[in-house]
């Protein structure tokens, strides 16, 4: 887990399948409720157009006959509605010419005798209570209720009404026979409640075929013989507290008798009018499985994403590594691409660094191959004057020693100039200030350095500050010799000291041979010189300079250079006040 990829990759990947799942079992929750409701509406609507077919086929001898009702029906609803017989024959398809063939299984069996209980549950019989057949009053008949009914009704001052029964039989809904007696001025009601000749004889034919049934049955069962008036609602009495066997025999009974006035069993195709399935919505596993296959698909793509955003992300760090590695094995040529973005700053500063550390070591073997070359000469004068004296080619003589005494004084100073400079370097060049007069300090130079080929002056007015005075002794004293020592003999060299503002300032200007304008700027680098062989050869280190500016910047001052070739130069210290 220490991989800042696969940190960030884990990190990504919990953070997205939380966020999917969440919203995976939000929306499943705020669709399952609504699509529950709608399977429910398409529910309903099937069992509303079965029923209503259902009505239609207890009420019609054929499918042809009903033709116009099923029409009516599939308009209603918006739906294709097609019945077939068993055997796939089209019986009535309300689709046109056009409409794609049907399903391969129908939606549900049509059959007024037979009638599914999950699509009619409650229903006390199988058989469609609108299938009447034979028990279908004449118009006579009821007409002759009817006339009845509505005097009742009249006199009754609306304490019930009139029901009319699938087979038009008209009842009054609260009245038990006997009970008009309540309303003397009322006719009876007992003739509603009488067997119509109609009926009679539905229910003669209907007792034949049951008691053929019954003889079938195994021979434990007594079918009383028809006798007198048959009361209402026989076929309920008979087998409302029968056995089994009985009820099947009544209603196979029933069934025979009505199985002519009803329409055929057929096949019920329901179809959007364009013909294909009416949109059911799925809640079985498989739509489980789709739902978390996408949920799956999604976490896939996050996580592909996630990935390719880390190792993005990861690259530059990883550039940044191997570059860093490379520094530390000691190449400074290492570069980092870091676009932009916090790496991007990163590469630079990375960068920065790499090139100051190319520079300063670059500075350190220029130095080293510098102070090697400065000690080369003087030591090998030495070396080589001193094996002379060996082999006897030389005499250890007063001029000779004077020489190796001058080399080696050479190599003293440069040596002195080196610690100097390494001390500035390592800032340990220690100062110690006190308050002391600055003209004294140029008098005592321009003393020192007297000279009788130039003319060495100096122009001072009295100025007080608190500095080293052994310091600003020895950074002025290079000023000055390198004036002497760049100017021609019958030249001058100037002194001043005044006070300009609050600063006081230092002046040396010769009329010496002057330094090129593409020189000015390198005079106060370590080791460098215009005339290199002239220089050493007139004893300079080339590193006068850069003590001077570094003892000079030590007491909070500055120093610069004017010069013209051929006329002469001015170097200027300026200090600040105490
Ligand atoms: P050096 O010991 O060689 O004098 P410095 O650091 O003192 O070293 O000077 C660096 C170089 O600057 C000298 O070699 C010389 O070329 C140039 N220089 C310094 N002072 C003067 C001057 N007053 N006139 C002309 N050139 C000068």
């Amino acid at each position: 887990m220490k991989s800042l990829l696969v940190r960030f990759f884990l990190f990504s990947l919990v953070i997205a399948a939380c966020s999917i799942a969440v919203t995976a079992w939000l929306a499943s929750q705020a669709t399952t409720g609504a699509i529950r409701q709608e399977q429910g509406d398409a529910l309903r609507t099937d069992a509303e157009i079965y029923d209503k077919l259902l009505g239609i086929a207890a009420t019609h001898r054929t499918w042809v006959e009903a033709k116009s009702d099923v029409d009516g029906l599939a308009r209603e609803h918006g739906r294709r509605l097609a019945l077939t017989d068993r055997g796939g024959k089209t019986l009535i398809d309300t689709g046109t010419a056009g409409s794609p063939p049907l399903p391969i299984t129908p939606k549900v069996s049509i059959d007024a005798l037979n009638v599914d209980s999950v699509l009619k549950p409650g229903a006390t019989s199988k058989i469609d209570p609108r299938a009447v057949g034979p028990f279908r009053l004449t118009d006579e008949e009821y007409a002759k209720m009817r006339t009845v009914a509505d005097r009742l009704l009249n006199c009754s001052r609306g304490n019930f009404s009139i029901v009319e029964s699938p087979n038009r039989r008209l009842r009054v809904s609260t009245l038990r026979l006997g009970e008009t007696s309540q309303w003397p001025d009322c006719p009876s009601g007992d003739e509603l409640y009488a067997v119509t000749y109609t009926e009679s004889l539905a229910y003669t034919d209907l007792h034949t075929l049951f008691e053929g049934c019954m003889a079938r049955l195994p021979g434990r069962y007594y079918v009383k013989p028809l006798t007198g008036p048959i009361p209402l609602d026989w076929e309920v009495t008979t087998v409302q507290y029968s056995d089994p066997p009985v009820v099947e025999c009544m209603e196979s009974a029933r069934r025979e008798q009505l199985r002519p006035f009803v329409a055929e069993y057929a096949h019920l195709y329901i179809t959007e009018p364009t013909g294909g399935q009416p949109q059911a919505i799925d809640l079985s596993t498989t739509g489980t499985n789709r739902i978390i296959l996408v949920a799956l698909g999604i976490l896939a793509i996050a996580g592909f994403a996630s990935w390719a955003t880390a190792t993005q992300l990861v690259r530059p760090i990883r550039a940044l590594t191997a570059a860093t590695k490379r520094t530390a094995e000691g190449d400074r040529t290492a570069r980092v691409d870091g676009g932009a973005g916090e790496i991007g700053e990163l590469a630079k500063s990375f960068n920065a660094m790499s090139e100051k550390l190319a520079e300063t070591e670059r500075q350190r073997q220029a130095m080293v191959s510098d102070v090697a070359h400065e000690l080369r000469t003087p030591l090998g004068n030495i070396t080589g004057w001193l094996e002379a004296t060996q082999d006897g080619l030389a005499e250890p003589d007063p001029h000779l020693v004077g020489m190796l005494l001058e080399e080696s004084l050479l190599l003293q100073r440069l040596v002195d100039d080196l610690h100097d400079l390494a001390q500035a370097d390592a800032g340990t060049l220690r100062l110690h200030p006190e308050p002391i007069a600055l003209d004294d300090v140029v008098d005592q130079v321009v003393n020192a350095q007297q000279n009788r080929e130039v003319l060495l002056r100096a122009e001072t007015t009295p100025v007080h500050l608190t500095a080293d005075p052994v310091r600003l002794r020895q950074a002025l004293g290079n000023l000055v010799a390198n004036a002497v020592r760049y100017t021609p003999p019958g030249g001058e060299v100037v002194v001043k000291l005044f006070q300009w503002q609050d600063r006081a300032i230092l002046e040396v200007s010769d009329t010496g041979t002057g330094i090129a304008p593409e020189d000015v700027p390198h005079v106060f680098d370590r080791f460098w010189r215009a005339d290199k062989s002239r220089s050493r050869r007139t004893g300079g280190s080339g590193l006068g300079l850069a003590i001077t500016r570094h003892l000079v910047e030590a007491h909070g001052g500055t120093v610069s250079v004017t010069s013209t070739l051929g006329e002469g130069s001015t170097f200027r210290i300026s200090l600040p006040p105490a």
